[in-house]
């Protein structure tokens, strides 16, 4: 079983300076380059090398089918009536971005044997491996994904703990939500709830269709150790990632960009409606 997990030390979050690039690294894509790494980024503790599109191709082994074609949302625990709007507006969102029918199914609660009691520092967590494999045992046939998310805090071996873990062989993840009602200084002001959860959960399903993180663009498969770090990568694919996913797929990229464009509007993201709507106007990535 592979996994790929986010989040590692909470007090590299506490540490980390928010550090703004002077002089823009775009191309012509409208994407900035990655910078060389910093101390406690992901990519500084992570030695990865990132995946082009032929790797991609070779290596993936979940493509949406007429037999899966259905993004599931699992709700863990209490979700689901104390914050429905926030997971209808992250079905619509899943529904337009993979462009796939996107479903949430009836909550299931959080497992008893998961909880971990005042883990680390007081927190109580919950064990994301044991989470993974309720949904394991129920995953249904026409799932190309099924995408779990709680607002309990997660934890994954010896990590302090985890924005999301997935298991791509499996095509299921799993995803927390806790620690993005956190605040810091100098945070970027679109940087809400919203906003973090329609990111987690992007970059989480883009696992389960077997894209590696991204290494070349700042792009919402960016990995990332820390809040802040999450908070620097925006929410849209890299034209390099944008192409794996247009081949695993097939959707037609401009109406995608239209339809995304509309629902950044809807919910107020009016700079990302702005970027899509730029990239619509581009020739093909
Ligand atoms: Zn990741
Ligand atoms: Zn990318």
């Amino acid at each position: 079983m592979a996994f790929l997990g986010q989040g590692l030390e909470a007090t590299i979050a506490a540490t980390l300076v928010l550090a703004c690039s002077a002089a823009c690294m775009c191309d012509d894509s409208g994407f900035e380059k990655l910078p060389p790494p910093k101390p406690g980024d992901w990519l500084y503790v992570h030695k990865e090398r990132g995946q082009t599109v032929a790797q991609y191709r070779e290596q993936c082994a979940n493509r949406k089918t007429k037999q899966r074609s259905v993004i599931y949302i699992q709700p863990f625990g209490d979700m689901a009536s104390t914050r429905p709007e926030l997971l209808e507006t992250l079905r619509e969102y899943l529904s337009l971005f993979f462009d796939c029918r996107a479903v949430t199914l009836d909550p299931l609660p959080l497992p008893k044997e998961a909880f971990h009691p005042k883990r680390r520092w007081g927190w109580d967590q919950y064990d994301a491996d044991l989470l993974l494999r309720k949904l394991e045992d129920r995953t249904p046939r026409d799932a190309v994904a099924v995408a779990g998310i709680t607002d309990a805090d997660l934890f994954h071996g010896d990590m302090n703990f985890v924005f999301g873990l997935a298991a791509m062989t499996m095509r299921v993840g799993v995803y927390s939500i806790n620690r993005y009602a956190h605040t810091y200084r100098g945070q970027p002001k679109d940087c809400t709830l919203l906003k973090r959860t329609l990111k987690v959960a992007n970059h989480e399903i883009g696992h389960l269709f077997f894209m590696e993180h991204c290494t070349r663009y700042k792009c919402t498969m960016n990995g990332s150790n820390s809040l802040i770090e999450s908070d620097s990568r925006p929410i849209h694919l890299c034209p390099i990632c944008l192409k794996k996913l247009e081949w695993n797929i097939g959707f037609d990229r401009v109406k995608r960009y239209k339809k995304l464009r509309d629902f950044y509007r809807k919910i107020g993201l009016k700079d990302d409606a702005a970027f899509v709507a730029k990239q619509a106007e581009r020739p093909g990535p």
